[in-house]
């Protein structure tokens, strides 16, 4: 599709192949933080070898690059973190500003938007969006995603661990927002930023996904078995979900030291020194896994705290959600609509401690607060596009894991 590669022609494009059959859009997106250039990396090998094996597509594949400058600096942005920028406001905010007052993650945000506007207007789908990156202390990969059923079921596919819920934690990911429009996004961290590991792993998260989503015949592709096994491995058999269930923030100019040596995954006990916040010591509260410790200068979240979700938990919220639970939460006394079609809740802080958070985490709902006696919450379910993936293999899999091979 000659026009396509004209319009996208430019450094943002790391590659695109147009299939002569019917299949689905899957994008991929490397460098949104310009110190993590490893899915950048992965991209472009994959690209090169679909090209030169000859290896048959269908329908669309795009690899894009995130903060293009920031990633020529090697910093993980130059003005603002453009992964925190993607939420209604801001972009709204970014699109009134002046041309010459715009931030250069301004310019890349306004950038992106336009190139996904212009893949969601001429392709069909369904989409699928899988972000690539990479974090400062050692890990073993996982995948991130917004609590949507169509994320769940898609991610359970890979053998890595699943972290939920990031979206309570975080204001503007891209995901998020790509999620909110309903499609499928995934994010992979696929190791340590400089870790040779890191770009293999997202090599063979992208052959996976390939096949998975059948852009790409298991058939055609050679070693299709060492590139599961190879995640497999070096996510050392974790396939477990879990949630986040404590952030530790930082304020700008706090003076904030991890102790050396923290992976992520690694479990702690609780009363643990973790970490000295402004010349004080920080304590683990409980008993819970590290996750994403901060081991560099640039960053908002010194470390999150992690705990596994029981498969009892995850199976019940899966059948609460399609019998339609959730449609009755207004009835409860504390909780209204705040906009029923995006399916946002509005919840009186009481009835929100009262009830407690799980519940409404079962149901699909994840919270952010808006003053001291509200509660915003917001359901993946209501916005998701299930109708699009539900045709899908993976979609009507009925087994837990089940990586078909
Ligand atoms: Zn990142």
């Amino acid at each position: 599709m000659i026009g396509m590669d004209q319009h996208l022609g430019n450094s943002r494009i790391i590659g695109h192949v147009k299939g002569s059959e019917e299949g689905p859009t899957m994008i991929f997106f490397g460098g949104i933080h310009g110190n993590e250039p490893s899915g950048e990396k992965a991209i472009q090998e994959v690209f090169i070898r679909i090209k030169e094996e000859g290896i048959s597509v269908n329908g669309s594949i795009y690899g894009i690059r995130g903060n293009v400058s920031a990633l020529l600096a090697g910093k993980r942005f130059l003005d603002l973190d453009l992964n925190r920028l993607w939420t209604d406001e801001k972009i709204e905010k970014i699109n009134s500003k002046a041309k010459d007052k715009l931030l250069n993650e301004d310019k890349e945000l306004l950038s992106i938007h336009k190139v996904l506007s212009v893949i969601l207007d001429t392709e069909s789908g369904p989409f699928y969006f899988i972000d690539f990156h990479t974090t400062s202390s050692k890990t073993l990969p996982f995948i991130t995603i917004n609590d949507a059923m169509i994320n769940r079921k898609f991610s359970k596919l890979f053998p890595v661990p699943i972290i939920l819920g990031i979206e309570e934690y975080l204001e503007g990911p891209l995901l998020s927002y790509i999620n909110q429009q309903g499609y499928l996004s995934v994010g992979f961290e696929s190791g340590q930023h400089t870790a040779q590991e890191a770009i293999d792993n997202s090599i063979a998260f992208m052959w996976l996904a390939l096949v998975y989503g059948e852009a790409i015949k298991r058939s055609d592709i050679n070693g299709f078995e060492e590139y599961y096994l190879q995640l497999q491995n070096s996510a050392m058999k974790n396939a477990s979900f879990f949630e986040i269930i404590y952030r530790h923030p930082l304020g700008s100019g706090d003076e904030f030291h991890m102790l050396p040596g923290f992976q992520s995954f690694e479990t702690v006990p609780k009363g643990k020194v973790l970490a000295e916040h402004n010349k004080k010591a920080v304590l683990a509260l409980q008993e819970s896994g590290i996750f994403m410790p901060l081991y560099q200068s640039q960053g908002e979240d010194g470390f999150f705290l992690i705990r596994k979700i029981p498969t009892l938990a995850l199976w019940l919220s899966a059948g609460l959600r399609k019998i339609r639970m959730p449609a009755l939460l207004p009835l409860l006394p504390g909780v209204s609509w705040a906009d029923k079609k995006k399916g946002t809740l509005l919840v009186n802080e009481r009835t929100a401690r009262f009830m407690a958070k799980p519940l409404f985490h079962l149901l699909g709902y994840r919270n952010r607060v808006i003053n001291k006696s509200e509660i915003l919450m917001t359901s993946r379910e209501a916005t998701a596009k299930n109708a699009m993936y539900s045709g899908k293999w993976w979609y009507r899999n009925k087994k837990s894991v089940e990586n078909g091979f």
